[in-house]
């Protein structure tokens, strides 16, 4: 269950990183730039405090009270009552805003990435679990709009204001006002040290975390066989084995965040005394180039941009969650999608005839298929019986075209499926698996999943085809029945009913029937079989059969052995022969027999 995507290791750069969130800025500029300005109106309006406090120390408590004293302090108490009110109404704008802006680019990222991740090849899908692919699309994203919020909003506000209230302090006072920038760079210098490190631990923190979910889902999801083996304990070890795994990481990880803030929380004080110390001695020794307002005044304007590079450090853990979240998603996001889209897709209507030309094909380094050379005629029903592990559940996954061939190509009417539009081609195949899948929908949802605009009619002509009709009826809601976790149970035959309605409702020209029947008692096997039966010579079906009593009526066998064809033939010729379909019959009846006895 690895979930380490990235394999070259690479650093990335900050540009690569926000790559993701630079389409969905583009699509919401003009809530960004409202978002900005309104929050830097929310800063700078705040400067209004240094300032009426300033002139209130050097010009009525430093002198002595007379007439117009009076009148001043009531127009700086209306000053300052605007003040509280537009602080008030940008600061809600500021806020809204950005929760706005940073939810449009969640909802943009989250879309591109599922539609991203649901386009990448079969092998990506072996190799990560789905739990854990299913925090990517959620966790992730939500990690990535904090960058959004407290990193991009927050680090552009914070640098607008800094240069506003810095440009005022070096009017003020330069010297001042450059003690301030040396403190204020020692902090920069602190966060480009310290980021790497906490950005790369955070990143392995939230791997860790999504590995941990996809082993919860995966145990939850196989909670049948956890609680038929007593398997509790042994599954409750391992989830806090990997939990703990968290555990430490964070703790490792706290201790870099740890350093972090103490230096800079430091820094700034360091700078508020350096600045009182040499404002003081300024006041005393060289009268005249700074008041005692001003040097209160000046204070407060410290506490403002002090304040801006502490939000940034303390706000430090999220962005840094966010951009590791973002190393994520580009790692992902930079998977080519396989198999390729041809350039120049062809698209005509398929008869359903197949033609396998020496092909080879295997997982990672294992070769399955050796030089296969077969082909299936349209409107045929094709059985492929062999040994277990013989390559047949492979075969029919390169007639998906979910790989592509090592060697050799796969031709539909003549046309390599690689140069057929690869939607266009999956509209006119489908499959039927053994464990049926049903989704958490209604009947009518599971059966018209993936067509367009399905009709009512439709959907029950295909239930009709697949006997599964009468019993759509009897449920409670009919074809608006919930299925699935949260709604109604449907038994084996039903779901697999279900499964072969939905396939059927695409009117394919090539049925894959993947052992089908195989898991169904020998009852609901007969009935599922009679709907097999009846869809012979309607389309090209291609049944894949453990049990051989199923495939006495299908057009020709195809014996698949070692990744070969090994025999080929109808039912009757090949039992006669004494070759490996004969031997394979013998096995079955001789464990009918034993069943019996
Ligand atoms: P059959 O359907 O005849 O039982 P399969 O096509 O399922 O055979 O499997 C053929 C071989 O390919 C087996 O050795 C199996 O272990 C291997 N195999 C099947 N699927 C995968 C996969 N996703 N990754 C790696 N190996 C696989």
């Amino acid at each position: 269950m690895s979930q380490n995507i990235k394999a070259d290791g690479e650093p990335i750069s900050l540009r690569q990183l926000i790559e993701p969130l630079k389409e969905p800025l583009k699509f919401n500029w003009k809530l960004a730039v409202g978002t900005i300005l309104c929050g830097w109106t929310k800063f700078t309006l705040p400067m209004g405090v240094p300032l009426i406090t300033g002139h209130l120390i050097d010009h009525v408590l430093l002198q002595a009270p007379d007439d117009q004293t009076g009148t001043v302090l009531l127009q700086m108490a209306g000053l300052a009552l605007i003040l509280v009110t537009a602080v008030c109404i940008t600061t809600y704008y500021r806020f809204a805003l950005a929760h706005q802006l940073a939810s449009s680019l969640q909802h943009h990222l989250r879309k591109r990435l599922f539609i991203h991740i649901q386009r990448l090849s079969m092998q990506f899908f072996n190799r990560h679990h789905a739990g854990s692919l299913g925090s990517r699309v959620s966790s992730d994203i939500t990690y990535a709009g904090v960058v959004v919020e407290r990193g991009l909003i927050q680090m552009s506000l914070d640098g607008l204001s800094m240069l506003t209230v810095g440009g005022y302090m070096l009017y003020v006072n330069p010297l001042l006002a450059v003690v301030c920038f040396t403190f204020l760079s020692m902090n920069a210098f602190l966060v480009r040290r310290f980021s790497p490190g906490i950005r790369k631990g955070r990143k392995q923190i939230q791997e860790k975390q999504s590995s941990v979910t996809g082993r919860a889902a995966e145990y939850f999801s196989a909670i049948t066989v956890v609680k038929a083996f007593a398997g509790e304990q042994q599954s409750g070890r391992e989830f806090t084995d990997s939990s703990n795994e968290v555990r430490e990481l964070q703790i490792a990880n706290s201790k870099l965040l740890g350093s972090y803030q103490s230096l800079s929380f430091s820094v700034v004080m360091a700078c508020q005394i350096a600045i009182v110390l040499i404002g003081s001695s300024l006041i005393l020794f060289h009268p005249g180039t700074l008041t005692r307002g001003e040097l209160v005044g000046f204070l407060l304007f410290v506490n403002i941009i002090n304040g801006s590079v502490q939000r940034l450090s303390d706000a430090m853990v999220q962005i840094q969650d966010g951009f590791a979240a973002l190393e994520r998603i580009h790692d992902i996001l930079k998977i080519t999608p396989s198999p390729e889209e041809p350039a120049n897709p062809v698209n005509k209507d398929l008869t359903g005839r197949l033609r396998f030309q020496n092909v080879s094909f295997g997982y990672k380094k294992k070769q399955v298929l050796f030089d296969l050379d077969l082909e299936m005629e349209a409107g045929k029903t094709y059985a492929l019986v062999g040994p277990s592990g013989g390559g047949k559940s492979t075969l029919t996954q390169l007639m998906l075209r979910f790989y592509d061939p090592w060697q050799g190509q796969i031709l539909a009417d003549d046309t390599p499926l690689s140069r057929i539009g690869k939607r266009h081609f999956r509209r006119q195949v489908a499959v039927v698996l053994q464990d049926p899948i049903i989704f958490s929908t209604s009947v009518k949802d599971n059966i018209g999943f993936a067509v367009e605009r399905p009709t009512q009619k439709d959907i029950e002509a295909a239930a009709k085809a697949a006997q599964a009709h009468d019993f759509i009826m009897e449920l409670p809601q009919g074809y608006n029945t919930k299925l699935g976790e949260r709604g109604v149970s449907l038994s084996g035959g039903q779901r697999q009913r279900i499964a072969i309605a939905r396939a059927l409702m695409r009117n394919p020209k090539i049925l894959i029937l993947d052992e089908a029947t195989s898991a169904l008692d020998s009852v609901t096997e007969r009935s599922i079989q009679d709907v097999i039966d009846q869809l012979q010579g309607t389309r090209t079906v291609v049944i894949i059969a453990h049990r051989l009593s199923t495939v006495k009526n299908v057009d020709e066998i195809l014996v698949i052995e070692k990744g070969k064809l090994a025999e080929r033939g109808t039912y009757s010729a090949l039992a006669k022969q004494n070759g490996i379909f004969s031997r394979l019959l013998k096995e079955q009846d001789m464990s009918v027999a034993s069943k019996v006895a």
